[in-house]
């Protein structure tokens, strides 16, 4: 890695926080690494949370459990998601299970011909996302699953509001228990908690919970999760501004006084938007505003004092929270992390040690 901004993800931490959460649920686990597994590299962290005791990974479509595959894992694989039927002769060669969500979807697998397909019935219970929203629905498609073929391996919903409405949750859960009952199957696999639900909601119906955030230590309940996730630069050069200039496109920011300004290769284009203006960021024991428009591959801070080029910058991290830096950007978590672009480089962090770099067009091309 030759550019000095970079995003450190230490694989212990997301180790003990999946044991943790395995401990407070004392279910089966179903590891949720969709989106390159937030932003963070499904790879590694596939290794750290099977090596945590995850049950099953999920994700969210086919090109996705493909990845999954193509690293090895051949335990089961869950998309979450709409899976097109016409893949369905990949899904059942790669062993992939796909989501059965509605009425249309199962008429054209059963068409195609599904037989071997494994098969997680997906109840919608107020998201109205995917999924059935009518027992006898979906009591028909299952049959129709069944009988041609399919291995019918689970059936799930999906909280809407499992972080701020725990009678929105309570419904939900109750439709979902209708129609687990109306089918009336032994299935393997029986899950509706995501991480916020896999922490505070109770039940005995379902037998594993899906952990997507919270194996990144965020939960709205669970205060004793680790911070695996950091993200940093360096100050490429520090300069004096002198009072009545101004800095960066549009000239937005003018300097009241003379001050120390520090110029930082991180940008809009790795996922820090520009909506940053004004925050700040952690350098030195200082925060520092971030001055002027955010460009596409850097920005200016304000020092308090001259800094040396070379000087740490930490976006988020263990000084500023990315709950804190979400909530200050209007956002969630997900989506920082998530907007995190391939160009950042990521640094793992194994047994306390920084163990691997990847960055995957600088080993595209041979650089890394
Ligand atoms: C993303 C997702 C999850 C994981 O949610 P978290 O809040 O990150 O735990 C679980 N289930 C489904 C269906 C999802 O789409």
């Amino acid at each position: 890695m030759h550019r000095k901004t970079w995003m450190e993800i230490n694989l212990d931490m997301i180790g003990d926080n999946i044991r943790k959460l395995k401990e407070i649920c004392g279910k089966k686990v179903v590891a949720v690494l969709k989106a390159n597994a937030y932003g963070c590299g499904d790879r590694q962290v596939m290794q750290a949370v099977l090596a945590g005791g995850a049950d099953m990974i999920a994700v969210s479509s086919v090109d996705e459990a493909l990845m999954i595959r193509q690293e090895g894992y051949e335990g089961p694989v869950l998309i979450l998601g709409s899976a097109d039927p016409e893949d369905i002769p990949v899904m059942i060669e790669h062993d992939i299970s796909a989501a059965a969500f509605s009425a249309e979807w199962v008429q054209e697998a059963v068409l195609k011909g599904c037989r071997g397909l494994r098969v997680h019935m997906k109840v919608d219970t107020g998201m109205n996302r995917i999924g059935f929203k009518d027992n006898n629905e979906l009591k028909k498609a299952f049959v129709l699953l069944k009988d041609a073929g399919c291995v019918m391996e689970g059936i799930f919903t999906h909280f809407c509001c499992a972080d701020t409405d725990m009678e929105m949750t309570d419904s939900q859960y109750s439709r979902f228990a209708s129609a687990v009952k109306a089918l009336d199957y032994p299935f393997e696999w029986i899950h509706c908690d995501n991480s916020d639900a896999t922490v505070f909601f109770r039940d005995d119906l379902s037998n594993a919970c899906r952990v997507g955030i919270s194996l990144y230590g965020i939960s709205t309940y669970e205060k004793t999760l680790k911070y695996p996730v950091a993200l940093y630069s360096e100050i490429s050069m520090v300069k004096q501004v002198g009072k009545g200039e101004t800095i960066g496109y549009g000239a937005t920011y003018t300097a009241e006084e003379d001050m120390w300004v520090g110029t930082v290769p991180i940008g809009y284009a790795d996922g820090f938007i520009r909506a940053n203006q004004g925050r700040k960021v952690y350098v030195d024991g200082h925060l520092c505003e971030v001055c002027g428009r955010v460009c596409m591959d850097q920005m200016m801070i304000r020092l308090p004092e001259k800094l040396s080029p070379g000087t740490t910058v930490e976006i988020f991290g263990p000084h500023i929270s990315v709950e804190d830096m979400a909530d200050e950007l209007h956002t969630i978590p997900y989506e920082i992390f998530c907007l995190i672009s391939p160009r950042v480089t990521r640094k793992y962090i194994r047994h306390g040690v920084i163990s691997e770099e990847d960055n995957i067009r600088l080993v595209q091309t041979g650089i890394l």
